[in-house]
């Protein structure tokens, strides 16, 4: 059983990643009602403050301080690829 799904992860990468989210798109898929929103708006203040530089309150650092200090181990380059839009979430959404 373990071998052939090796084998299929090993040579159908097209099955593998496409809708598979990152850490961040699972954790927002794991919360519920108001953490859910407030992560996702987080995200979204994070992604303007890159925008235009003034905001820095708000930071992929900060996001990951603040989820550490809650047991969600994010390292910052999964949060900034996410905010990015370069992570797998992305090409679900649009
Ligand atoms: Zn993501």
């Amino acid at each position: 059983m373990d071998k052939s799904s090796l084998l299929t992860d090993l040579t159908d990468q097209s099955k593998e990643t496409k809708h598979y989210p990152c850490k961040i798109g699972r954790l927002i898929n794991s919360l519920e009602g108001d953490e859910r929103e407030a992560l996702v708006k987080a995200i979204e203040l994070i992604r303007t403050s890159n925008l235009n530089g003034k905001n820095r309150s708000h930071s992929s650092v900060w996001l990951a301080k603040v989820l550490r200090k809650n047991g969600y181990q994010i390292s910052v380059s999964t949060i900034q690829r996410h905010v990015n839009k370069e992570c797998s979430c992305d090409q679900s959404e649009g």
